[in-house]
């Protein structure tokens, strides 16, 4: 689909959600986002064709962020090109090279302690080891063609070195996972998962950065394009969803004052936000795991020494 003159949003599924990648055509073309492992050849080569665009004309392919549908088709990209440059923030450098880093350190980094995390082979759609060609910090600038460029801007907190891409002349954010609402929708409108930052700080003020942003339209990796008024709501709501659960954890771990493991916490965040998917409620460990490192750091909640799985309790 064609969002602006040589703007294009590449459309799939992955799990009953949508999954896009945008790409920019000018002297220069650039992908934001690679899909999962399949995704280059099934999806994005062929919408390729439909421009007459030849896989070896693609100049850069950036990774907003370290996750297996963001990052799983950079292996067949560079195999199909292997003059494109592969780009991603340099904080999530190590979790995209490499899937096996991947599951280790960020998605199964809760296993051993809290007993919550996924298999422990990474996925097939996580795709190949691949390392990076360049990393990016934010602050710099993709030169598409003379007077058009994207902004590359860093905006943490779903990840540590998430990046937006922003096009100052259509004021338009091209934002990945950055901000997540209050979930991460079905294609079909209802709630697929729950949401999934991690750095709770960070994350915040990501949201108030991307809210004092000039932008018109907001382009994302899952989530509706929205406009205006609807992107202030989506980001509100982005910043209630943290206060929701932070209350909720507060609130639990009052009435429980011998402490609560992360399945409990889970249960209890599930519950407080209502509309996530039962069998989705364990993506609430990143973020429920993020407010009780920064409960903790405020010296409001203590680990319960001993207890296995862990647990925490008011301090
Ligand atoms: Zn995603």
């Amino acid at each position: 689909m064609e969002l602006y003159p040589n703007v294009y949003r590449i459309e799939s599924l992955f799990g009953g959600r949508n999954l896009f990648q945008y790409l920019f055509v000018g002297d220069n073309i650039v992908l934001a986002d690679t899909g999962i492992a399949e995704t280059p050849e099934k999806v994005i080569f062929p919408f390729f064709d439909k421009l007459k665009i030849k896989p070896q004309q693609l100049t850069l392919a950036v990774t907003t962020h370290s996750d297996v549908d963001h990052q799983g088709g950079n292996d067949a990209i560079k195999k199909a090109s292997p003059q494109t440059m592969l780009s991603c923030g340099e904080a999530d450098r190590e979790l995209v090279e490499d899937p096996g880093t991947l599951y280790t350190q960020r998605y199964n980094f809760l296993k051993d302690e809290h007993g919550v995390g996924f298999e422990d082979e990474p996925s097939p759609d996580a795709g190949k080891h691949r390392p990076m060609d360049l990393c990016f910090t934010g602050g710099e600038r993709i030169h598409l063609r003379d007077g058009w460029w994207l902004e590359v801007l860093h905006v943490p907190g779903h990840s540590r070195g998430h990046l937006a891409l922003y096009d100052p002349q259509k004021r338009a954010l091209f934002s990945g996972d950055a901000v997540h609402g209050r979930g991460c929708p079905k294609a079909t409108g209802e709630m697929a998962i729950p949401v999934t930052y991690y750095h709770i700080d960070a994350y915040l003020s990501t949201i108030r950065y991307i809210e004092h942003l000039p932008i018109d339209v907001l382009y994302s990796g899952h989530w509706p394009i929205m406009r205006g008024e609807e992107i202030r709501d989506f980001l509100a709501e982005s910043r209630r969803t943290v206060e929701i659960a932070d209350r909720a954890i507060l609130q639990s771990l009052a009435q429980n004052p011998s402490g609560l493991t992360m399945k409990e916490l889970i249960d209890a965040v599930g519950s407080a936000v209502g509309d996530w998917p039962n069998d989705t409620w364990f993506f609430a460990m990143f973020p429920i795991k993020g407010h009780m490192d920064r409960l903790e750091q405020h010296g409001k909640v203590k680990p319960v020494r001993g207890a296995r799985p862990a647990k925490w309790a008011l301090a």
